[in-house]
């Protein structure tokens, strides 16, 4: 490790990790990425995959479009949410072509349901509205008679009181874990430095208010200091809390979600049912891969995060669910190819027994662990406004110490002097200081893989800052 001071360390490379550093380390500040696994592994491997258009967001708690309407307050709010899910779904799509998949998703509406046909229409009118354009939602309602020729549709429940079945363009992610490791990738490229299958042993707040970090990678056990940590250990950021020698209140009420994938007849390969369970939780029956993913279960969730793995009885209990929603199809036990579970990192809150929805900030310094912000409730899909809003909260409280020092830690790329990677590789010669301050550091890192000694180092520097007052007449 060259760089044991940073600005920032961030403790979990799951989706607000990895969005964090990203926006963070495009600020300026230096930071420190670490997970105890590999990136993104956690619970943003464990998702349905699917890049919400922020529906929920326009009926919270089972809310009707009616009362929404009564709350301005509340239909703001919601807007503003799904404004920025739908922003995100558009940019998932024009940024990632190729691990975007798009589905019909089909949304029975039979007679005397929670929602209305006229509600549907204007929750996708208002999604419209707020759509900023990349991933059209394609909305449209069609009537029972017409919808039962729409592959799935025909094996629906109750098809005597189907009224119709609202279809929508749904996006899903094929392989989320791969954007993030790319996006890890490409925070390093800017000179971040990120580590996986790293331990850390101790969270230790210094007198100045800063942290000290104890950490182990294989056999070797490093001490790593930061103005401010940020715990985005998902699930696990309690476990983190008690690594510091405070006692703090319990930030994570998890909730268990469970999926199954099961074999669909071919002729369903592009569509989707998306309703609510008898519980009255969404539930979906979506493509994948050539195999369609259901779920997902919603239960609370009180054993150790490292646990959650599926049970018979949930993959029973999301069969039994299937069974009902679509009776044609006989689902059953060996029709399951396989299973996984997550956590859903929601914070704890006594009034809500699986725990708060909603991306939160957790200030540590009310529990006594000042400099400290834990980050609950982040969905994946929408990584990078959550790293954005972490970035901004970092901002409130800490100025970058110096420019980002891409490179530091820069790849080589095939660059054999510090010319070559200040000014072709990392565009820090281009910087208003043209890269004269992080020059030295650079050429030390260079010289790891080039194999300068000191006098070597110290020639590249000088060549360096020769070839600035030569070609930019600065410094001579
Ligand atoms: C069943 C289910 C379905 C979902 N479906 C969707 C969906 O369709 N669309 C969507 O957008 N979102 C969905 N979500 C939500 C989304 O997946 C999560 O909310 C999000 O991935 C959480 O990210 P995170 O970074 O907070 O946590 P994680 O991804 O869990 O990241 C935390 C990281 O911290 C690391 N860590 C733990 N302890 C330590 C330690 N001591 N030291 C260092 N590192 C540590 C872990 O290894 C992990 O990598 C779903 C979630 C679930 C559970």
């Amino acid at each position: 490790m060259d760089r044991r001071d940073f600005d920032v360390a961030i403790i979990g490379a799951g989706a607000v990790g990895i969005g964090a550093v990203e926006a963070l380390i495009k600020s300026g500040y230096s930071v420190v990425l670490i997970d105890r696994g590999d990136f993104a592994s956690g619970t943003s491997s464990r998702s349905s995959r699917v890049m919400n258009c922020g529906l929920q967001y326009l009926a919270p708690n089972n809310s009707t479009m009616g009362q929404m309407l009564k709350q301005p307050r509340v239909l703001a709010t919601g807007l503003r949410q799904a404004r920025a899910f739908m922003r995100a779904r558009s940019g998932f799509v024009r940024e990632f072509p190729d691990r975007s998949r798009t589905a019909t998703s089909c949304y029975p509406i039979w007679r005397g349901d929670r929602y209305a046909g006229w509600q549907v229409d204007l929750a996708f009118a208002a999604l419209r509205m707020v759509d900023v354009g990349g991933a059209p939602l394609n909305y449209r309602r069609v009537p029972a008679d017409r919808a039962k020729k729409i592959p799935l549709v025909k094996w629906l429940r109750d098809a005597e009181k189907l009224h119709a079945v609202a279809t929508y363009t749904e996006v899903l992610m094929d392989w989320p874990e791969r954007v993030l490791v790319d996006s890890v990738l490409s925070s390093e490229a800017r000179g971040a430095t990120v580590l996986n299958h790293t331990i850390i042993e101790a969270v230790t707040p210094q007198g100045d208010g800063s942290w000290t970090l104890r950490v182990r990678r294989d056999e070797t056990v490093d001490e790593l200091h930061a103005r401010l940590l940020v715990n985005a250990a998902g699930p696990w950021i309690d476990e983190v809390l008690a690594r510091t020698p405070v006692t703090a209140p319990r930030k994570i009420a998890a909730s268990k979600g469970t999926h199954i994938m099961v074999r669909l007849p071919p002729e369903c390969a592009q569509f989707g049912i998306v309703t609510l369970n008898r519980k009255g939780q969404p539930y979906t029956i979506l493509p994948l891969r050539g195999l369609h993913c259901l779920g997902p279960t919603w239960d609370p969730y009180s054993g150790g995060p490292d646990d959650a793995v599926p049970l018979e009885s949930e993959i029973a209990a999301l069969l039994d669910e299937a069974r009902y929603i679509l009776p044609g199809l006989s689902l059953a036990r060996q029709d399951v190819a396989f299973a996984w579970s997550g956590l859903r990192p929601y914070a704890f809150h006594p009034d809500f027994p699986q725990g708060k929805r909603g991306l939160e900030f957790h200030d540590m310094a009310e529990a006594g662990l000042p400099n400290m912000l834990a980050v609950t409730g982040s969905p994946l899909g929408t990584y990078r406004v959550t790293g954005a809003a972490v970035a901004a909260q970092v901002a409130t409280r800490l100025a970058p110490s110096s420019r980002g020092t891409a490179a530091q830690s820069a790849p080589l790329e095939h660059a054999r002097t510090l010319v070559d990677l200040l000014f072709r590789r990392t565009g820090e010669g281009w910087d208003e200081r043209l890269g004269l301050d992080v020059a030295e550091a650079a050429a030390r890192r260079a010289a790891l893989t080039l194999g300068w000694d000191e006098a070597g180092i110290q020639a590249e520097f000088a060549a360096y800052r020769a070839h600035v007052a030569r070609q930019h007449l600065v410094g001579a």
